[in-house]
């Protein structure tokens, strides 16, 4: 097993903000990821995914009418080990309403929205990444546009998700984008690990950002981590300022 990279706290919000190589990104809308007539599924390792890579993108898909399907292959459970405050079956009861609140505050309708849990177990989604796989091939449809985490984000459970959605969507002659959610804390602007060259920009105007920000805050559990046993949050402040860009990444 490789060594985790996701340690201190990572590339700084400034380093993105002034590198020119992120400025030259080529643009992209929602229109040319998502089509009209083609339906949006959202494959989220753990519920705050969905948020911090794409709320963006969601709002936008909300506001075109497209059909979006998230599928939250975990429940979370997992972000603070070792804690009694956030145990893990308050956790795996609390995330998913977390991500509902969120999914709320970015205007979704969430009667249209469709939603499937499909019950791995958090920190452990390489083990059974082949019935994952499977699992996304059954709820896929050739015309359907999945956005999923960088199958290289550095996260374990990110990792397996990107691989398994990629194998399930060749399957079905579905298209595929990626998103980096954990690169932006231990890659830099000029990282070659990263594929840059596939990498494009999707603006978001500050009403979007805003509104990305206030569904973020309903993540409270991440926000918060146990004092008690000296566990620092998931989404420490410079982690959130980094993921509320004015701008989406999407790797095509
Ligand atoms: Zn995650």
């Amino acid at each position: 097993m490789k060594a985790n990279p996701i340690v201190g706290q990572g590339t700084s919000l400034h380093q993105w903000q002034t590198s020119s190589h992120m400025a030259e990104l080529a643009p992209i809308s929602v229109e040319q990821l998502v089509p009209e007539g083609h339906r949006a599924v959202i494959i989220a390792p753990h519920p705050d995914d969905e948020v911090l890579g794409c709320g963006g993108l969601l709002q936008g898909l909300a506001a075109l009418g497209r059909a979006i399907q998230l599928i939250s292959v975990t429940d979370g459970s997992a972000s603070h080990p070792g804690s009694r405050r956030w145990s893990v079956e308050r956790l795996s009861v609390v995330r998913p309403q977390e991500s509902a609140q969120a999914l709320h505050r970015l205007g979704l309708p969430l009667h249209r929205l469709k939603w499937l849990r499909a019950g791995f177990t958090d920190s452990q989604v390489a083990a059974r990444e082949a019935q994952l796989a499977a699992f996304i091939e059954r709820h896929l449809k050739p015309r359907d546009v999945v956005f999923t985490t960088w199958r290289e984000d550095g996260h374990c459970d990110h990792e397996a998700v990107g691989h398994a959605s990629a194998s399930a969507a060749l399957a079905v002659g579905a298209t595929l984008y990626e998103l980096p959610v954990w690169t932006w804390h231990w890659a830099t602007p000029e990282d070659s690990q990263v594929p840059w060259h596939r990498a494009r920009k999707l603006p978001l105007s500050c009403q979007v950002v805003a509104r990305k920000r206030h569904a973020i805050h309903a993540f409270a559990s991440q926000l918060e981590g146990d004092p008690q046993i000296g566990l620092p949050p998931v989404l420490a402040p410079y982690v959130v300022e980094r993921l509320l860009q004015p701008f989406e990444v999407v790797f095509v």
